[in-house]
């Protein structure tokens, strides 16, 4: 992770009979900050390292000439009511949006265009960038402003990449329940992991082993993985060396563990 980044935002909102869930102006504005502080944590984490790493965030959503004012990106359907696995479905309304709708509209058809689409933003306004990803930011609060199901259906997380070290993800609101505040916390979680990082909470991985074989690093360890016994002295027995807080772990801190930053190329 370094160099310049573009990154497209888009926040998706249900239309037509499928909607439960909306933004309201407040929380069209909110994930936006919360977006730029998810930028300046990882550039400033950069900066410390001596990594030249900056950030441009393109807001992909439509301007109503009706409303005189940016309108979250429609779809057919209610993203958080959906499996991750069938996200593709409702991100191919943003791509469709900007040109690069799938044909037909299947799982793989739809991640190559996203794919095409951020190779396109590389030499996009302000560019060249070094890298482009795209964040798609759904709903799920309702229009009285009470919350909904923290998770995708039949999932128990609210936000994810559909590939690791792909150029999506995908983050709700209020994702696992943890509330706005906690957004911008999930977002820089999940942007480790268009980078290569891999999880390194309890169940989020199995073993000390390399996690990203078809990465660009194969060989890196995810040694500082939660998996396993640990010893009382916080030594993780498994992979014999201590266990410390991550941005991979616990996306509350603000630490990035060594094995984490070998994965992200620092
Ligand atoms: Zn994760």
């Amino acid at each position: 992770m370094r160099g310049r980044v573009t990154v497209q935002v888009f926040r998706m909102d249900s239309t037509g009979a499928a909607s439960v869930y909306d933004w309201s102006t407040t929380h069209m504005l909110f994930a936006a900050d919360s977006v730029y502080d998810m930028m300046n944590y990882w550039a400033y984490m950069a900066s410390l390292r001596n990594v030249p790493l900056s950030f441009t965030a393109n807001f992909k959503d439509p301007f109503s000439h009706y409303t005189r004012s940016t309108v979250p990106t429609r779809t057919n359907y209610e993203p958080i009511n959906n499996s991750p696995n069938d996200a593709y479905l409702w991100v191919n309304d943003a791509l469709s949006l900007h040109g690069y709708g799938a044909s037909p509209i299947t799982f793989t058809n739809v991640w190559e265009k996203n794919e095409e689409f951020n190779a396109a933003a590389l030499s996009s306004s302000g560019g060249p960038y070094d890298h482009a990803f795209s964040i798609y930011l759904v709903s799920n609060f309702r229009a009285d402003g009470t919350a909904g199901p923290g998770a995708f259906n039949g999932a128990s997380y609210g936000a994810f990449v559909p590939v690791l070290g792909g150029t999506a993800q995908i983050v709700a609101l209020n994702a696992a329940g943890f509330g706005l505040n906690y957004l911008w916390f999930v977002l820089r979680h999940e942007t480790g992991h268009n980078f290569w990082a891999c999880d390194e909470y309890l169940a989020g991985c199995l073993s000390c082993g390399p996690c990203a074989s078809n990465g660009p690093r194969p060989s890196v360890l995810n040694a500082n993985c939660a998996a396993g016994p640990t010893a009382g002295d916080g030594y993780q027995t498994l992979c014999s060396v201590p266990r410390v807080e991550c941005v991979m772990t616990n996306t509350s801190t603000e630490n990035i563990c060594t094995f984490t930053m070998q994965k992200i190329g620092w």
